[in-house]
């Protein structure tokens, strides 16, 4: 049993918690500063009427995470074990295709009722991600419940506790079972994708876009010219290649991405003479693209929320209309680009105001072809808006 601590919440953000809002933060309640990482949490009112269970978590937003609305429910094992045992059966159809995808999230934190955690599976091995050190106090229970209930070849994790959401350096992110080859080749729809569970804070792939790189694959990408922004491992330029593309072009300033790109395009294959692996920032890109004029067909532009370079420092709430200029520049007649964003900051309406914005300052038209979210693997929390990040359209340029 946890130690259980009740916390006065002010008045004004009561009904907040009381519409199940999940994220408990230290300014709505009283006294936070008496309590402990991990500590067991009832949040009450000011006549102490209950009104949610909790735990104290700080993690780069919010300090903590509801956990259930019933006051007699017990935080241990056994709540943790119904937990993921959900959680797997909402993921039944993944786990059932064991030949075309073989990577999916098990787990995703608050959408499954326990914020601040999340799992997910690699061809057998499972990776759990605590995101603040208040929920890796119930490490033991959450790695005994899954070593129980799971079949699992290993289990690694990433701590990810400081006020950033940084990953924790460590010496070694393995906890148990068999220990994973470096790289383990997994499948999405088919594609191979090499993944690294112990080389750092991220492993080679982002499977909440596994959805857009099928379609990019299966509808845009035959015949086309396709460049690649922001492209990290280039996932998208491997899924465009095997969708036809006549040449991929990809763009990241970080070193490792060239030898990151061309391993993903080799454990697939792919002939490397019509993939440009270029390391430089975008924007420097861009310029060169409007002095070579150059133009693509399909254009994948997908930042990160924020981040710094020599240069530059990009924020997509501020930047995303100067961005999808610069990408509308180079983009093709009849060309589509790809405008994604994981900015929890803004929802899809003032996504879609920005590209409005863009096209109009250009005087150029647009239609928007395709709309995506997060998929079902990365379950949501209907009282949680902001959890549901990703936006990802397809907008055509018409002229
Ligand atoms: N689109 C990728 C994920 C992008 S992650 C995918 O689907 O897998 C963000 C990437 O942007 C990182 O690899 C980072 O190195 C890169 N990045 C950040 N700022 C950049 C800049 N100014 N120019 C080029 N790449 C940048």
């Amino acid at each position: 049993m946890y130690k259980e601590k009740n916390l006065v919440v002010k008045p004004k953000y009561i009904q907040n918690y009381r519409d199940k809002y999940p994220l408990i933060s230290k300014e709505s309640i009283i006294d936070f500063n008496k309590i402990e990482q991990g500590d067991i949490i009832n949040l009450i009112d000011n006549r102490g009427k209950f009104i949610a269970k909790g735990y104290a978590g700080v993690q780069n937003k919010g300090s903590g995470w509801t956990l259930s609305y019933n006051k007699n429910e017990e935080i241990n094992k056994n709540f943790f074990r119904n937990k993921i045992q959900q959680a797997i059966e909402h993921r039944e159809n993944f786990y059932k295709d064991t030949q075309t995808t073989t990577a999916f999230r098990v787990f995703n934190g608050e959408g499954d009722g326990v914020g601040g955690l999340t799992i997910d599976y690699f061809d057998g091995f499972y990776l759990v991600t605590w995101y603040s050190l208040g929920i890796y106090k119930f490490r033991d229970n959450i790695i005994e419940v899954l070593k129980e209930i799971v079949d699992y070849k290993g289990i690694y994790q990433k701590r990810r506790f400081d006020a950033k959401g940084q990953y924790l350096e460590s010496q070694n992110d393995f906890i148990c079972g068999k220990e994973a080859d470096a790289p383990i080749i997994v499948k999405e729809n088919g594609v191979n994708f090499a993944i690294y569970l112990d080389d750092g804070a991220m492993v080679g792939i982002f499977l909440d876009q596994r959805d857009v790189r099928k379609t990019i694959h299966d509808k845009y990408s035959n015949n086309k010219t396709m460049l690649n922004t922001f492209s990290y491992t280039g996932a998208f330029s491997v899924f465009s290649s095997l969708g036809g593309a006549k040449s991929t072009t990809s763009v990241d300033l970080a070193n490792r991405s060239r030898a990151k790109t061309t391993e993903q395009f080799r454990v697939n294959n792919i002939d490397l003479e019509n993939q440009n692996i270029i390391v430089e920032d975008v924007f420097n890109y861009f310029k060169y693209a409007v002095r070579k004029k150059l133009q693509f067909d399909l254009v994948v532009v997908d930042p990160p929320s924020f981040a710094r370079s020599k240069k530059h420092i990009f924020s997509a709430s501020k930047d995303y209309v100067k961005l999808l200029k610069d990408v509308i520049a180079i983009t093709s007649n009849n060309g589509v680009i790809v405008a994604s964003t994981n900015s929890a900051n803004f929802d899809i309406k003032v996504f879609k105001d920005f590209i409005a914005k863009a096209f109009k300052e250009l005087n150029i038209k647009y239609k928007i072809e395709e709309n995506f979210s997060l998929p079902k693997d990365f379950k949501v929390n209907d009282n949680f808006k902001e959890g549901n990040y990703l936006k990802v359209l397809f907008v055509r340029k018409i002229v």
